[in-house]
């Protein structure tokens, strides 16, 4: 850690797609940083964060975007999907409408990327147990249709984070090494 001779061998972007406030921001500062806050509008203006880890003895630098809050007016452009390698879709299992707006982020994404991209389904904030509006089965059954990767995570208690951001940056190591 902090050492500027250390080799990268690899640098992965990827990048976080959904409505706003699915919890992209906080999974992303619980990944990099392990953080979360509560109110996390500090986020607003971030570009991207990196973390450096070791895959199969290599180094990886994964470079983790965020839309900054332009999901909102969805105006994320081009530019946001150039050059990534993969994608967290990121929708909020307690709210169904998040969910059901995948399909429409998934259409987007593969209009941008590569067709190579590899895909996360994500259903944060599984910590809000009583609040679940989406089954696992109908988030399960949905990744199978579309193949893409599927984890319910918590930013908030830290749940399947660093497994789900790991098995993303594996399975892109694994189709280009
Ligand atoms: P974004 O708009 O998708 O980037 O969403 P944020 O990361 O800004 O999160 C929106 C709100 O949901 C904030 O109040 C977060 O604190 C909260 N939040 C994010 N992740 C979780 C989680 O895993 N569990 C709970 N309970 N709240 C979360
Ligand atoms: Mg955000």
């Amino acid at each position: 850690y902090g050492d500027y001779n250390q080799k990268i061998d690899y640098v992965f972007k990827v990048v976080l797609i959904g409505d706003s406030a699915v919890g992209k921001s906080q999974l992303l500062a619980r990944f990099a940083r392990n953080e979360f806050s509560v109110d996390s509008k500090a986020t607003i203006g971030v570009e991207f964060q990196t973390k450096t880890l070791s895959i199969d003895h290599k180094t990886v630098k994964a470079q983790i975007w965020d839309t900054a809050g332009q999901e909102r007016y969805r105006a994320v452009t081009s530019a946001y999907y150039r050059g990534a390698v993969g994608a967290m879709l990121v929708f909020d299992m307690t709210k169904r409408q998040s969910f059901d707006h995948m399909a429409r982020w998934l259409e987007e994404l593969r209009g941008h990327a590569d067709k190579n991209i590899v895909v996360m389904l994500i259903g944060n904030k599984c910590d809000l147990r009583s609040l679940r509006a989406v089954p696992t089965e109908d988030a399960q059954e949905f990744a199978q249709k579309e193949n893409v990767f599927f984890m319910e995570t918590s930013a908030l208690e830290s749940t399947n984070v660093e497994t789900a951001f790991f098995t993303v940056l594996t399975e892109i190591y694994r189709i280009i090494s």
